[in-house]
């Protein structure tokens, strides 16, 4: 007698709130969707949570989409932000929506399970871990937890629920050198902080994820990845796949930017971008300006003054003065809206990148070698500069504070921009981890046999 007919794999993937979290989802989703060519009938969806915070998310899925006219979508509402006096501390309209997503995740189990066919893989945003992880095993789907951190502050995060009252001028993790109280932001020392809440009550139910899915390589993370793989760190953890620097789909909005660099001699321009969502004061972009206009450098600067993109109504003559401008016309140019970061770093006028150490802005200048002035400013960012750092792929200057607490003054910006664009090193140190990272997607490279085994284990029913 014949065997009843199976579904085919169905994978699924639920994002968060911000672009951070959003392009690596669309990534993976986009590498899913690649891979699964080479075996039959494959079935990728992509869960849409709604609402989206900012223009750049919109416009990001939307490109996805008519990119990928083969991954199936999905929409999810969430519950609405809570604003109240008991609700949550904070006005950070980002942080309210993790919240809000954390707080659907019930919902989001209901959701996943009347999809047709079922899933039997769902690739989630840590935010949902306390509400899916357990539902979903108990449904029979797999569930894998990506992070869109880097290892080492996964391997913080994770361990924060038992951290409690252990944290001072050092963090000790098992298997990790220490991490410096200084580079862990305050919120984390107050366990009522929305966020930290968030991330202790989500991490608290790692151990019931399939695995752990992270954009991070071998050779830049060597330290934490084997810490986490041998579980050192957490024992109680599922496995660890690294599987980065994540590839990237080909997005073309904001491309209309990249002309001008077109017209710039090999390696002379610094990309200056600090993220999707970090606003610096109006005297530290003064000052930094004054830094560019000093450093006599070619620069390609994308400005944002506000956390959400569509709030953004600064006229840059009003920002930067007249003069700034007409000073640096010719080697300069200055952008309020979106460029396309992946297709700047990858053109070959850029020569070095001023970052706030965004994680996927690390990963992406890793993929393509480009050098990093590290100004790390909130969040991860910090543990994340260490790493810049310790790689060879960038230069940190630690004196320069942290959440915008210290104003840094225009000469001092000139001269470590200088030092980064125009010293053999990071310049060199910075091509091998470009290599590396090439390597690491090779055949037997370290990301691609973390993929495929991914992969092939989460085409397989539980
Ligand atoms: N990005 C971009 N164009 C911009 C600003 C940001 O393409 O003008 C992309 C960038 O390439 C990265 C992401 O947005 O993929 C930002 O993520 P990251 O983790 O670096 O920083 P965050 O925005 O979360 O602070
Ligand atoms: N944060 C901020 N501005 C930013 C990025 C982060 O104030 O541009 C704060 C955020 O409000 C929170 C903390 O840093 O208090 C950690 O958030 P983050 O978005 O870095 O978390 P992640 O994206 O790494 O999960």
């Amino acid at each position: 007698m014949d065997s009843p007919p199976t579904n085919p794999p169905h994978l699924v993937v639920c994002p968060s709130a911000g672009i951070g979290h959003l392009t690596p989802f669309l990534r993976l989703a986009s590498m899913l969707a690649a891979a699964s060519t080479s075996f039959d009938s494959c079935r990728i969806t992509l869960v849409i949570i709604r609402p989206t915070l900012s223009s750049a998310e919109a416009n990001q899925i939307n490109t996805f989409l008519c990119t990928h006219p083969h991954v199936n979508t999905s929409e999810f509402q969430t519950l609405p932000c809570e604003h109240s006096s008991d609700g949550p501390n904070t006005n950070d309209p980002f942080l309210l929506q993790y919240d809000a997503i954390s707080r659907s995740a019930h919902l989001l189990v209901h959701h996943l399970s009347t999809l047709s066919p079922p899933p039997s893989a769902v690739f989630s945003d840590l935010m949902f871990a306390s509400g899916i992880n357990k539902p979903l095993t108990d449904l029979g789907i797999l569930n894998y937890t990506i992070i869109t951190s880097s290892a080492r502050f996964f391997s913080f995060m994770a361990t924060l629920p038992y951290q409690r009252g252990k944290r001072g001028d050092i963090v000790e993790i098992p298997g990790l050198s220490p991490i410096l109280g200084d580079d862990i932001p305050p919120i984390f020392s107050n366990p009522d902080h929305i966020f930290t809440r968030l991330i202790e009550t989500n991490c608290k139910h790692l151990h019931e994820a399939k695995g752990i899915v992270i954009n991070t390589f071998d050779f830049f993370e060597p330290e934490s990845i084997s810490a986490l793989q041998n579980g050192k760190v957490l024992a109680s953890l599922p496995p660890i796949f690294p599987i980065g620097p994540l590839i990237p789909f080909g997005s073309k909005i904001g491309s209309n930017k990249i002309s001008w660099l077109n017209n710039q001699p090999s390696k002379s321009v610094l990309f200056v971008s600090f993220g999707s969502r970090t606003a610096m004061s109006k005297d530290q972009i003064k000052e930094l300006a004054e830094g560019l206009d000093r450093s006599e450098m070619r620069f390609l600067w994308v400005i944002k003054t506000t956390v959400v993109d569509k709030e953004d109504k600064e006229e840059l003559r009003d920002l930067l003065g007249e003069a700034f401008l007409d000073n640096t016309k010719e080697r300069g140019l200055v952008v309020k809206d979106w460029v396309n970061q992946e297709e700047v770093l990858a053109h070959s006028a850029i020569g070095g990148f001023l970052t706030h150490c965004g994680w996927n802005s690390v990963m992406e200048a890793a993929q393509r070698g480009v050098p990093l002035l590290a100004w790390p400013l909130h969040g991860d960012q910090r543990v994340n500069a260490g790493l810049v750092e310790k790689a060879g792929l960038g230069i940190w200057e630690r004196s320069w504070g942290w959440g915008g607490d210290k104003l840094v003054k225009g000469g001092v910006i000139a001269k470590k921009i200088k030092e980064m664009m125009t010293t053999e090193n990071p310049r060199n140190s910075a091509g091998k981890v470009g290599e590396e990272a090439t390597k690491a997607w090779e055949i037997d490279g370290s990301s691609r046999k973390s993929f495929e085994t991914l992969i092939e284990k989460s085409r397989r029913k539980m």
